[in-house]
Parts: structure tokens; C-alpha cells; sequence
């Protein structure tokens, strides 16, 4: 089966005019710069090839002038002495803008990467506007603690006042991945802004338009100039961002792969790391699981924006007694998903996120195949040179197999049964990765003992891939370190001075 798409012309206005006006610059100290190689890249919508814009190629000379205007801003009054409750008005226009220009977004959005309209207006777009608007309400609540102290080698007559302080971390490089473009600039830029950091944002390089759009949004909304800084490029300008002395902490997003660079690349300076990385996730389903849940769940657990999730239910166990229905019935709900170009209404999956993922995802499915994988659904890309990929349900895939142990990152699920949950629990547990995991059952006790023995940053329960902003999300083992949102999400962007006085 081929899949033919024609370009799409943006319908917004303000899409329009983004689009049209030009190729793109650098955002350095509020003002919009060519990069000093005067060199430009192509980026494509990926469902038709046609070319969107061009983007500036920032060059480790871009980079450092970012970092200079990071740095400058942090100790410029009109962003260190901006009082808290003002900088939480600021976070708050930035979530307004993002809505009042939600349809424009959601079009480049779509355009860009790739995934369905609906996705993009009515889930990341909405979605990246909370987050500012969750960190807005933290910004007037950053407290330090006075300390009673327990040591008490100080002179006679005089006694021990301590108490913390925090303080912003500093300069922040926040570099994000292709699959959930604008969300996950918005789960850096929030939090940072919240602390009082300053920040060089580094887009992926197949999907910066929406970082682009809302870095002229937050100039709008009165950022002052230099607090965000935003440069597009490749890889190598994500190592310069790394290694570099200006930067105190990395805000990462992206492959354990590049995860691990990074751990090195920061060592320099020993910059503070938080790594989002990839994941293997596990769904488990019990034999009392509600049907009509479990198969819709499974099914949109995995195939949500064509398997290019982090959270990707890409393996799930299912109880041997509902082993045949189970597969039948996803099997039926990944025939039921329309493909197409992302801006048409009736699409459910648009494509991968470019060809090349396509053929990345075509060979998991040709090695797997002749190492005896069989395919219940899916199993083909439409067109040669298409990025297009079927949802895929395979079957028969034993756990030593590269498409059980690595993250495919596209529409694949592998489904295995098991007989009891001690089985269950090895089989998910069987992994280098710890992002995150479902389980399916009506029985609150089982559902509360699995989710105790799955070693994940998230378990969830009759739902997969479930988030907001109030809720912590990281990885155990190999899918990163620390975590983004909730509470804890902040606490990543401050540090604590202690400050111990003998008065
Ligand atoms: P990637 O690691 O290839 O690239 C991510 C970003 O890092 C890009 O901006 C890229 O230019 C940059 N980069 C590449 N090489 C670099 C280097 N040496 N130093 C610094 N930066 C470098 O990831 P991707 O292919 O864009 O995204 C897919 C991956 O992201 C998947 O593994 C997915 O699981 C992961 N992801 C994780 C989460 C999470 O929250 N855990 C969320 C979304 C995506």
C-alpha cells in the first residue's frame, strides 16, 4: 500500500506570515540575528516533503554569543531584581499567548513534525500553556528555612542563627528532541524562567518552528532581552552547548544515546544535569482487565503520534487466558486508524518524523521477521520512500530480540504472553530502561502490587500516557536523571545557599 500526500498551504494567517517572511534567524538578546556563518538548512513537512522554511545553522560562534546574553541578563536588574510575583504575571501573558495563538501553533505544529491536528490544538498546544501557567503560581512561593542548629562550638554568650536561600541555578542550555516540539521547550522554559535562571534553547533541528514562534511570543509578553536566548542547529551545536564553561546546567531531552555524551561533555565545569531520555515501557494486562478499556488504552499507548513517544507502550504482557482476544482486538483497533497528512480533520496517525525514521522503523520489522516476529497488524511502510509507517502489532518476539530491547520510536508493539504476575513482572522489569509503565486490571490490589514492582518514573493504572503538569516525570536505570514537573520539577533549576551566622 503507498500513501500519497500533497503539500499542505498553511491556513492561519499568522502561520502564513511565519512561514513566508523569509528565512529564519537566531534569537540572541531579544533581537532576531543571521548566523554569523550565514549558513541555512531546510526543514520539511515530512508527510509531503515539501520544504516549510529555512532555518539559520547556528555556528559555535552563535552559540557563544547566546551564552554571553544568557549570562549578561543574569545579573541585569530588569530580570534579577524583577520581584517574584511580577515574574509569575510574565510566565502567565507567555500562557495567554501560547492559547490566543494556539490554532497558528498547532498549524506549524502539524506542519513540522508531522503528528494530527487534534493532537497538536487539543492536547500539546493547550498543554505547553499550562506548564507556564503551573510554574507562574510557583514563582512568589520559592522559600528558603531558618535552621535550628545542633553544634555549639561558638563563643560564650553568643548563639547560631542559619538560614537557606535559594537562588537560581544560572545559565540553563535546554536542548529538546523532534517528537513533542513545543511542549518540550515549554517544560524547560517554565520552571527555569520560575527560578530565575536564563536560558539558550537548542530546537531539534527537524522541528524548530514552534520554538521559533514563541520565542517572538515571549519577547511580546516583555521577557527581558537576554533571558532567553534561542539558536537552531545540528548535534554538534548541542556538544558546544555542553561542554562549554558559560553554561551551569544542561536541561536535556532526548536519546540515552546522546544522554551519555552529554554526562561527559558536562563534566568540564561539572554542570548540573537533568536527562529525559528514552524508554522500552511495559503495559501488563491482567486477565480481569476491562476490554474496553485495555484495547483503545494499549492501542493509543502506543500508536499516539505514530509510536514517537518517550512513555511508547511498545511491549505489552498479556495474561495467556486473553492472550488470542487481546491481539485480535488490537490487532482490529490499529486497522481502525487513518493515516494521512496531520492537517486533514479525518487523520488519526500523520507520519514519522522524516523518511529516514521510516526506514529506521522498516528494518526493526525485517530483522524481526526473520528472526520469526509474526505480524498481526501493520508491518509496512507506505511507499518507498514514504515516511509513513502501518501500526504494527507483532507477535512471537523473544526477549533477546533488538526490537524487544531497543526503542523503536515508531508505531511497533511487541505483544507477549505471560501466566502469572511474578512473570509479568520480570518480563517488564527485563529492560536497561525505567521510564514508564501501565497496568490493566480491575483489581485494586494487584494493580497496586505490580505498580510497586515495576521499576519506572511512572506507572499508570487502566490509562497509558497520562501527564500534566502537576505530575513529576523522569526516568529510573537508563532514561535519565531527575525529573521534570510538579515540585520536583523546580527544584532542578535552584540551588540552596546556606547561610550560618554567630550573632
Ligand atoms: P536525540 O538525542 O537524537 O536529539 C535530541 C536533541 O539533542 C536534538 O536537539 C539534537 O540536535 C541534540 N543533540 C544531538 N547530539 C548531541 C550532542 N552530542 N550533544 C548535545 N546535544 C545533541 O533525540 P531525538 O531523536 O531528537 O528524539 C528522540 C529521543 O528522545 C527518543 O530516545 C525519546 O525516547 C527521547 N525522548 C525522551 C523524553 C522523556 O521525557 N524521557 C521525551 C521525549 C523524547
Amino acid at each position: 500500500m503507498t500513501l500519497s500526500i500533497q503539500p499542505h498551504q498553511p491556513i492561519t494567517e499568522g502561520a502564513r506570515t511565519f512561514l513566508t517572511g523569509g528565512p529564519k534567524k537566531l534569537l540572541i538578546a531579544n533581537e532576531w540575528k543571521d548566523p554569523v556563518g550565514g549558513q541555512h538548512f531546510a526543514t520539511n513537512d515530512p508527510a509531503s516533503g515539501a520544504r516549510l522554511a529555512e532555518l539559520a545553522e547556528a555556528t559555535s560562534e552563535d552559540a557563544d554569543l547566546a551564552i554571553a546574553a544568557a549570562r549578561n541578563a543574569l545579573s541585569e536588574p530588569a530580570w534579577r531584581d524583577m520581584k517574584p510575583s511580577a515574574r509569575g504575571r510574565l510566565l502567565w501573558k507567555i500562557a495567554d499567548l501560547i492559547e490566543a495563538h494556539a490554532d497558528e501553533l498547532a498549524e506549524l505544529e502539524t506542519l513540522d513534525q508531522g503528528k494530527s491536528w487534534a493532537t497538536s490544538r487539543f492536547a500539546e498546544i493547550p498543554a505547553s500553556a499550562e506548564q507556564f501557567r503551573y510554574f507562574a503560581g510557583f514563582a512568589n512561593k520559592i522559600l528558603g528555612q531558618t535552621i535550628p542548629t545542633s553544634i555549639g562550638y561558638h563563643p560564650p554568650g553568643k548563639k547560631v542563627f542559619a538560614y537557606t536561600s535559594r537562588e537560581p541555578v544560572g545559565v540553563v542550555a535546554a536542548i529538546t528532541p523532534w517528537n513533542s516540539p513545543l511542549l518540550m521547550a515549554a517544560m524547560k522554559l517554565a520552571p527555569a524562567l520560575c527560578a530565575g535562571c536564563t536560558v539558550v534553547l537548542k530546537p531539534a533541528e527537524e522541528t524548530s518552528l514552534t520554538a521559533l514562534r514563541l520565542g517572538e511570543l515571549m519577547v511580546e509578553a516583555g521577557l527581558p532581552a537576554g533571558v532567553v536566548n534561542i539558536i537552531t542547529g545540528f548535534g554538534s551545536l548541542g556538544a558546544h552547548l555542553t561542554a562549554h564553561k558559560g553554561v551551569d546546567k544542561v536541561a536535556f531531552t532526548g536519546s540515552t544515546e546522546v544522554g551519555r555524551m552529554i554526562v561527559g561533555a558536562a563534566q568540564g565545569n561539572l554542570k548540573k544535569l537533568t536527562l529525559e531520555l528514552g524508554g522500552k515501557s511495559p503495559a501488563i494486562v491482567m486477565p480481569d482487565a476491562d476490554f474496553d478499556l485495555v484495547l483503545p488504552g494499549v492501542a493509543r499507548g502506543i500508536f499516539a503520534n505514530s509510536g514517537q513517544v518517550c512513555v511508547a507502550g511498545s511491549r505489552a504482557y498479556v495474561h495467556s487466558s486473553i492472550y488470542d482476544r487481546f491481539v485480535e482486538g488490537l490487532a482490529k483497533e490499529a486497522g481502525k486508524l487513518r493515516l494521512g497528512h496531520g492537517l486533514d480533520k479525518e487523520t488519526d496517525l500523520g507520519p514519522l518524523v522524516s523518511t529516514g525514521q521510516a526506514e529506521r522503523v522498516a528494518a526493526f520489522i525485517t530483522e524481526g521477521r526473520a528472526e520469526g516476529a509474526g505480524i498481526a497488524a501493520g508491518g509496512e511502510r507506505l511507499g518507498d520512500d514514504s515516511a509513513f509507517y502501518a501500526p504494527t502489532v507483532v507477535t512471537g518476539v523473544k526477549a533477546d530480540m533488538r526490537m524487544m530491547r531497543e526503542e523503536i520510536f515508531g508505531p511497533v508493539i511487541a505483544v507477549t504472553p505471560f501466566d502469572d504476575p511474578e512473570e509479568a513482572l520480570a518480563y517488564a522489569n527485563d529492560t536497561d530502561y525505567g521510564l514508564a509503565a501501565s497496568v490493566w486490571t480491575q483489581d485494586l490490589s494487584s494493580a497496586h502490587r505490580l505498580a510497586a514492582g515495576i521499576k519506572a518514573g511512572t506507572v499508570w493504572i487502566n490509562c497509558h500516557s497520562y501527564f500534566s503538569p502537576e505530575l513529576p516525570k523522569g526516568g529510573h536505570k537508563e532514561s535519565g536523571w531527575g525529573y521534570e514537573n510538579g515540585a520536583q520539577g523546580l527544584e532542578n533549576y535552584l540551588e540552596t545557599k546556606t547561610v550560618c551566622a554567630v550573632i
